[in-house]
This record gives structure tokens, C-alpha cells and sequence, in this order.
């Protein structure tokens, strides 16, 4: 059993743990917390250890909520990290790793340059065999490496352009924004992400423009491939189709945007409403001569769980690809179909 710990038990650290737990091959030690809040609460009632920085003990004391030990202490209990802190504090954790000679996997908002390698687990699995430092990159960069390494694939991808409108925040952000407008974001082109995706696929030819919309459920992907050839609709659905974390949303359903989809994950009975899987619109793929098009939706809080626990065993060489891919998505039952969705969990309950 892989003993991990989770640092950071926020909106990505608290779906990683939950699947750490579900898999067969893992266990949680930990999750470590900074403030003694519902959050840590609602951790302890889950029956997982809390850790905390030693500077921060006291305030869990008075708060009531019991420690199991210092942060440094989870890192040393543990063969492995994930550290799911915010953007930066990652790479301030680093050196108390290093330190203890404990692996650990970062997430998206880290530099490239802080581990041995970017990961996802459809592209590069990989790369991160024996690796010390890995990062699993960001929720749109793992959306856009799905959907890009089976078109290249099988038919070859001369240049990808993709306009990102992203969320504000997350629904628990609620500091910020926009509230009523629509911004370029960055107005700089292209974003971070395609030299992000990039870090996973380096010979991937990618431009991205960003922008944010006063929106929280997820983010949208407006794509346009150039393909190395012109294969029918039909066939780039089928093919896409096979892929275990991409859903291919059929026409006429009904699913008219990122509200209904986040319906359908709750009516699936997906813990958190979490859409593991890139939400393609099967009747948006378009092919003009070899050009490529469609939308994807992306569950920025959930599709970089499944990477995360991919990358744990690449790292300790537990599996390979599809074996760690198959395991995970048994486990969390990625796979969403409307069978499945519409097939209550509660219905073996008989209510
Ligand atoms: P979050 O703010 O929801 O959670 C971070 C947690 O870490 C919080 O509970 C915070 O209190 C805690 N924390 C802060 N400093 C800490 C420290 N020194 N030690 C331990 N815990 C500490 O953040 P998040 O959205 O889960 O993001 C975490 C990482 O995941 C970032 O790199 C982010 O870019 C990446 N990510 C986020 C999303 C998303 O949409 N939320 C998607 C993909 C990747």
C-alpha cells in the first residue's frame, strides 16, 4: 500500500484524497490544514488525521478539533505528498520535502521548473516513472492534452487554436470575479496554456486566448485542430469516443451548457457534482477540409483528480498507463454515460 499524504485540503486536496481512498493499491495518512475551520471539521468526520504546521497547533486547540501531528510529521509518515496548496505555496513546501527525502506530485499553478515532470496521464504516464517531482497540470491544460493526444494519434495535428473562457471562480470564491463583464485574460496572446500543454506534448504546434466570464461551474473550450489529414465526423466522434475520459455529450439531450451538465453529474450521483471528464458536444465536432472543430466543457474543481492518482503510480511504478488509467476510473467510476446517469444510486436501496 502507498501511504500518501495530502497537503493542502482545498477544493482539488479533498477530491484527491477521497480518491486515494477509493483505490486499492493506496492509503491516506493525512491531510494537512492550516486553519481549524468546517472544512477541518467535516475532514475529521471523513476519519482523516489532521496535520498542521507546529506554529499553527494552538489555534486547532482552541478550536477543539484534534491534531494528529505537525505537518513535517505527515511528510515524514508518508512515501509520498500530494500538495494541493495554492499557487506558489507549493514550491514554499519544497525544501521541508526535500528535506525528508519524500516524493511529491504539485499541482497546475507551480512552475514547470520546480519538478522533474508535467504530467497527464493519457499523454506522458511515462515520463513520470521514477520521477521525484512531478506536476499534474492545470484543469484546461489537462483538458486540452486529453483531447489532443488521440487526434494526434490518428490523424496527426499540424496546429491547435483554442479560445479558453474560463470561470471567475469557484463557487466557493467568492471574492472573485468578474461579477458582470467579460474580460480578455490575460489580453496577451497566446495564455500560459498553451506553453503549458507544451510542458506535456512538446511537439504540439498550440496557441490559446484567454478569458474569464462571471460564471463558476466550469470552464468552456472553443477548439479549432488543423489536422495532418481529413478524416469524416463520424469517424473523429468514434475515435473520441473511446476514450474513457472524454463524455461525449449526444445531440438532443438536452444538455445545453455547463448548468445542465453539472445537473447531470448530480442526477448521476457523482460526489460534489464532479465531472471527472472532458464534456465534449458530439454535434459541435465539425471537420471543414482538415479544420477541426468543437466545444468542451472542463470541471476545473474535478478532471485533474483521476491525473493525480495516475501519476502516484507512475511514479512508483505501481502500473502502467492503462492498468493505472482502467484502476482509477474503476474506482471513481469515470465513464459517465447517460445509462449511468440516469441510473439513481439510490436505486438499489429500492426508494
Ligand atoms: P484551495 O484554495 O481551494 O485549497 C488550498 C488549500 O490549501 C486551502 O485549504 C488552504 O487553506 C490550504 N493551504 C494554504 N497554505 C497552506 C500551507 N502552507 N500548508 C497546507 N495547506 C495550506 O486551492 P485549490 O483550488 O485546491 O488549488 C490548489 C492547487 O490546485 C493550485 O495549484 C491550483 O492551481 C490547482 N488547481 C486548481 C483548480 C481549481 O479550479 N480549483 C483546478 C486545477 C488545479
Amino acid at each position: 500500500m502507498l501511504r500518501v499524504g495530502i497537503n493542502g485540503y482545498g477544493t482539488i486536496g479533498k477530491r484527491v484524497a477521497d480518491a486515494v481512498r477509493a483505490q486499492p493499491d493506496m492509503t491516506v495518512v493525512g491531510v494537512g490544514k492550516t486553519s481549524p475551520d468546517y472544512v477541518a471539521e467535516r475532514a475529521r468526520a471523513l476519519e482523516y488525521d489532521l496535520y498542521a504546521p507546529a506554529e499553527r497547533a494552538e489555534r486547532f486547540d482552541t478550536a477543539g478539533i484534534n491534531l494528529a501531528g505537525t505537518t513535517e510529521e505527515l511528510v515524514r509518515a508518508s512515501d509520498v505528498i500530494v500538495d494541493a496548496t495554492p499557487g506558489g505555496i507549493g514550491a514554499e513546501n519544497y525544501p521541508l520535502y526535500a528535506e525528508h527525502d519524500t516524493p511529491a506530485i504539485f499541482q497546475g499553478a507551480e512552475e514547470d521548473e520546480l519538478v522533474d515532470t508535467s504530467f497527464n496521464a493519457r499523454s506522458n504516464f511515462e515520463a513520470a516513472t521514477d520521477a521525484e517531482y512531478t506536476r499534474v497540470v492545470s484543469c484546461n491544460t489537462t483538458g486540452l492534452c486529453r483531447l489532443l493526444t488521440p487526434l494526434e494519434e490518428a490523424y496527426g495535428v499540424e496546429k491547435a487554436r483554442v479560445t479558453l473562457i474560463r470561470r471567475g471562480g469557484d463557487p466557493v470564491q467568492s471574492s472573485r470575479g468578474p461579477i458582470d463583464d467579460i474580460l480578455p485574460d490575460p489580453v496577451s496572446i497566446p495564455s500560459h496554456h498553451g506553453p503549458d500543454v507544451k510542458t506535456v506534448l512538446p511537439d504540439i504546434d498550440i496557441d490559446t486566448l484567454g478569458t474569464k466570464v462571471p460564471a463558476t461551474h466550469m470552464h468552456l473550450h472553443s477548439v479549432n485542430v488543423t489536422l495532418a489529414s481529413s478524416p469524416e465526423p463520424e469517424a473523429v466522434r468514434s475515435r473520441l469516443a473511446e476514450e474513457s475520459r472524454l463524455f461525449l455529450i449526444p445531440e438532443g439531450v438536452g444538455v445545453d451548457g455547463a448548468g445542465a451538465l453539472k445537473e447531470l453529474a448530480h442526477d448521476a450521483g457523482r460526489p460534489r457534482g464532479d465531472l471527472w471528464e472532458n464534456c465534449v458536444w458530439e454535434e459541435s465536432i465539425a471537420v471543414e477540409d482538415s479544420d477541426l472543430y468543437c466545444f468542451q466543457g472542463i470541471h476545473q474543481e474535478s478532471d485533474v483528480v483521476p491525473e493525480n492518482i495516475d501519476a502516484l503510480r507512475a511514479m512508483f511504478g505501481l502500473a502502467d498507463r492503462e492498468e493505472s488509467m482502467r484502476m482509477t476510473d474503476e474506482a471513481l467510476g469515470v465513464g459517465l454515460t447517460l445509462d449511468s446517469a440516469s441510473r439513481p444510486r439510490y436505486a438499489a436501496d429500492g426508494q
